[in-house]
């Protein structure tokens, strides 16, 4: 009995609707799943829906783009207050911010590639939070080459001549939003090597102190030394392990619920999230008339 706390759909740079993503969940022998698009929640809707025409439990999330220079930190957001203005008005910044260096990587592709910021726009849906994934894409779509991996591996690798980053928030600092908007701050794939640097101890302290409440440490991405290294972490702190396939659909080799989290620790993550809201709706000074 298990969850798997990691997907995306189109509404950032996964290649299924929500609608059909929930469908393959279903499919999968799964009682749960969060939905956690990059930098947005506007998929939390259907995906609720869909969870109860299915009979599935939808636990909503998000995944928040963090980094300190070169160092990317992905961080997962779980129940957080959808209407929580400090948080809408950095995801928002967030998605101009990545949308402005897609152009600027197309443009800098467009020199020597026939492509266009229209043939990336016809990659992704309306309103989606726009990555490296949709430029993928349009260069597939463009025969220039043939699977999205091959330009992370090539045309879009951060070493790459046409690679531009985008601003971020601090870790640290994305956590303490996700606490204040009543979330449950899970840190994604901590030790995710192949996309570079990866978080040192002293940063995931500094993101526990300011209150992180767990580690996904079965992902894909994580070695086998790197998860034992994790769990020493998680045990000293007394963190949440959680386990996900951070599923892409079609566009990346990770199989749906091929890491997942049981529905205890489901449990754990859900009673810190009314705790919080609890927190959060208890007037701070009680006025009288
Ligand atoms: P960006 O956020 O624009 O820098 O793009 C990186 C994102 O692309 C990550 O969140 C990955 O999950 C996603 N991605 C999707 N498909 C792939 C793939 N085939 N290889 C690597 N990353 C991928
Ligand atoms: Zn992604
Ligand atoms: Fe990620
Ligand atoms: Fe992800």
């Amino acid at each position: 009995m298990s969850y798997d706390l990691h997907t995306h759909s189109v509404l950032s740079d996964g290649t299924q609707s929500v609608e059909e993503l929930v469908a393959e969940i279903a499919g999968c022998g799964l009682i749960g799943f969060s939905l956690t698009d990059h930098d947005t929640t506007a998929g939390w809707r259907s995906a609720q829906k869909h969870a109860e025409q299915w009979g599935l439990d939808f636990l909503p999330g998000m995944e928040i783009s963090c980094a300190i220079g070169p160092l990317s930190v992905h961080l997962l957001s779980y129940g957080h207050q959808q209407n929580d203005s400090v948080l809408n008005e950095h995801i928002t910044q967030a998605r101009t911010s990545r949308r402005t260096r897609a152009q600027r990587i197309v443009q800098k592709l467009s020199e020597t590639y026939p492509i266009t910021w229209e043939d990336v726009l016809a990659q992704a849906s309306p309103g989606a939070t726009i990555g490296r994934p949709h430029i993928a894409d349009a260069l597939v779509n463009a025969n220039i080459i043939r699977t999205r991996s091959e330009a992370f591996s090539g045309l879009l690798a951060e070493r790459s001549a046409y690679y531009v980053p985008y601003r971020a928030v601090h870790p640290v600092e994305a956590v303490t939003m996700v606490k204040a908007a009543g979330g449950v701050p899970i840190m994604a794939h901590p030790r995710a090597r192949i996309r570079g640097q990866v978080a040192s101890a002293e940063l995931i302290e500094q993101m526990i102190e300011a209150g992180l409440n767990g580690l996904e440490i079965y992902h894909r991405d994580n070695n086998e030394e790197d998860r034992n290294w994790l769990k020493k972490l998680a045990q000293k702190y007394d963190l949440i392990i959680t386990g996900s396939s951070d599923y892409h659909g079609a566009g990346k080799p990770n199989r749906l619920a091929e890491n997942t989290t049981p529905t205890q620790t489901v449990e754990r993550i859900k009673e810190i999230i009314r705790q919080n809201h609890q927190k959060n709706t208890t007037p701070q000074h009680t006025q009288t008339i």
